[in-house]
């Protein structure tokens, strides 16, 4: 199974790729944790891409597509995979339309997560992450459970992603908007989109992912 998840920052892709990625043993593709790791490691693309990140930007198509072609051909990517944050403009969908031409492979659904943009904002100005192990919390509706401890492998340290400050934060729905909003009619084009409520409980939106999957099996089956 191959999937896109589509949405503005804070819609919760990341999130559902997780699990989706936990649950059908697929690859998560995540670009933006691609390149976050990129930035950390001071690699040519980290230097190339860490002042664009910052104020909102998109990297350049060129970059990510290439990033992608790499990414698609390791091994892990046999079973399927969960495209998260890419394709982010038309020209990159384009590419990936050429490149899984190439590989053989097909998409078998492209899954957008609506969510209005106080909530995008409330989310992100909330959210940061535990610096050892990156699990993620929210100040109000996910916090430690014990102040200042990480649930998971009780660090004690914890982080905020830079681009998440509102005047970026503003940058980079703007963007969306711009560029990566006109996938929508792209794929819908396609017969490929299929809209879930983001606005609801991870589990929620996790049920009706997988109720999206189930209906694109059996379209795929009785094709
Ligand atoms: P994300 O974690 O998906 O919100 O991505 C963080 C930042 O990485 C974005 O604001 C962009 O600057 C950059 N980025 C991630 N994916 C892409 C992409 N497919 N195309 C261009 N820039 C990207």
């Amino acid at each position: 199974m191959n999937l896109i998840l589509v949405g503005p920052p804070g819609a919760g892709k990341g999130t559902q790729a997780d699990r989706l990625s936990s649950e059908y043993g697929l690859a998560k593709l995540s670009t933006g944790d691609m390149l976050r790791a990129a930035v950390a490691a001071g690699t040519p693309l980290g230097l190339q891409a860490r002042e664009i990140m910052a104020v909102g930007q998109l990297v350049p198509d060129v970059i990510m597509v290439n990033l992608i072609r790499e990414r698609l051909s390791q091994p892990d990517c046999v079973n399927g995979f969960i495209l998260d944050g890419f394709p982010r403009t038309i020209p990159q969908a384009e590419a990936l339309d050429a490149m899984l031409d190439e590989i053989g492979r097909k998409l078998n659904a492209v899954i957008e997560l609506k969510v209005n943009d106080v909530e995008l904002i409330r989310r992100i100005a909330g959210r940061f992450s535990c610096t050892k192990c990156g699990a993620g919390y929210h100040d109000t509706s996910k916090p430690t459970m014990r102040t200042g401890v990480c649930d998971v492998c009780e660090g004690v340290e914890f982080s905020r992603r830079e681009d998440d400050k509102p005047e970026t934060m503003s940058k980079r729905l703007e963007a969306y908007n711009r560029q990566t909003a006109p996938l929508l009619p792209y794929y819908t084009a396609k017969g490929a989109l299929w809209a879930v409520d983001g606005m609801a409980d991870i589990n929620v939106v996790a049920e009706q992912i997988a109720s999206v999957l189930k209906k694109t099996a059996k379209l795929l089956t009785s094709a």
